[in-house]
C-alpha cells in the first residue's frame, strides 16, 4: 500500500523583493485509497503545495521531507516522481502547441509505464474513457489544451488520471470553472479511479460543491500555508456553513 508522506514542509518563491516563503511546516501523510479534501482560501499557498510535490522549479523546498514508500520524493525530477506514481492536475492546464490530445496520452503513459501501451488494448481505453468523460472522439486529435474550454480541460485533465492510474493524484481545483453537469462528469471520473482502491486523492479545492459528489474521507483546513484544522466529511459542512474566516483571521493570509 502506497503512501505519501509530508513532514513539516517549507517551501519558499522568487519574489520581486527576494524569497517569500509560502509553505509553513505542512504535515500530511495520504495512503493509497483515501481521499483527502484541502479546502482554503485564496492564496493560502494550496497550489504551491500541488506544484512543490510535483517538483515544479519555480518552488524551492527550505525545509521538510515528502516520501513515497520511504523514497525521498524531493530528490526525483519531475518524470521521476511521475514514474514513481506522482500525478497533478493543474489549477490552469497548459497549452502544448503542436501535440494532440493522443499523442500527448500515450507519450505520457509510455513515460509511466517505462513501454509503450499495446496499441490495440490502448486504442480501447482511450475511447472508452473519454466516453465515459463525454468527450467527443474528435478531441484526440486536437492540440493539447489549445483553444480548450474551462470544462474541456478538466476532463482532458481526469482522462490522464484514468488512464496512467497514479498512486497519488493531486487535483487543484478540478472543480473550478465547472457547471453542474460538468462537474459531475468530471467527479464520476475521479469516483472510478478512486473505487479501484490503488490511488490515494489530494482534491484541492476552494468550495465545498465537488464534495458532494466526491466523499473525502479527511478534510483538511489550509491557511497561511500550512494545515490549520483536520477532520472528517463534517468538516466541509462546518466550512459550508462558517467559511474560513475563523482560520484568517490575523490576516496572515490573503
Ligand atoms: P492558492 O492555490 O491557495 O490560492 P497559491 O499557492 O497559488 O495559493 O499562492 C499562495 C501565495 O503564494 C500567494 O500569495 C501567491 O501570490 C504566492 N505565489 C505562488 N506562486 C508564486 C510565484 N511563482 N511567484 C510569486 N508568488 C507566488
Ligand atoms: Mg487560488
Ligand atoms: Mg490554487
Amino acid at each position: 500500500m502506497a503512501t505519501l508522506e509530508i513532514h513539516d514542509l517549507h517551501v519558499s518563491v522568487e519574489a520581486e523583493n527576494g524569497p517569500r516563503e509560502i509553505l509553513r511546516g505542512v504535515d500530511l501523510t495520504v495512503k493509497q485509497g483515501e481521499t483527502h479534501a484541502i479546502m482554503g482560501p485564496n492564496g493560502s499557498g494550496k497550489s504551491t503545495l500541488a506544484y512543490s510535490l510535483a517538483g515544479h522549479p519555480k518552488y524551492t523546498v527550505t525545509g521538510g521531507t515528502v516520501t513515497l514508500d520511504g523514497e525521498d520524493v524531493l530528490a526525483m525530477s519531475v518524470d521521476e516522481r511521475a514514474r514513481a506514481g506522482v500525478f497533478l492536475a493543474m489549477q490552469y492546464p497548459v497549452e502544448v502547441p503542436g501535440v494532440s490530445v493522443s499523442n500527448f496520452l500515450r507519450t505520457s503513459a509510455t513515460a509511466v509505464r517505462g513501454e509503450a501501451p499495446k496499441l490495440r488494448t490502448w486504442v480501447k481505453e482511450v475511447k472508452e474513457t473519454m466516453e465515459a468523460l463525454h468527450m467527443d472522439a474528435s478531441f484526440a486529435e486536437r492540440n493539447v489544451n489549445e483553444g480548450f474550454s474551462g470544462g474541456e480541460k478538466k476532463r482532458h485533465e481526469i482522462l490522464q488520471l484514468e488512464l496512467l492510474k497514479p498512486k497519488i493524484a493531486i487535483l487543484d481545483e478540478t472543480d473550478s470553472g465547472l457547471d453542474v453537469d460538468a462537474l459531475r462528469i468530471v467527479s464520476e471520473g475521479v469516483n472510478r479511479v478512486r473505487e479501484t482502491g490503488t490511488v490515494g486523492t489530494l482534491l484541492i479545492t476552494h468550495y465545498t460543491r465537488i464534495l458532494r459528489y466526491i466523499k473525502p474521507d479527511y478534510v483538511h483546513v489550509f491557511a497561511a500555508g500550512r494545515i490549520a484544522e483536520s477532520g472528517g466529511a463534517e468538516l466541509a459542512d462546518k466550512l459550508e456553513n462558517e467559511g474560513y474566516e475563523a482560520y484568517t483571521k490575523g490576516g496572515a493570509s490573503e
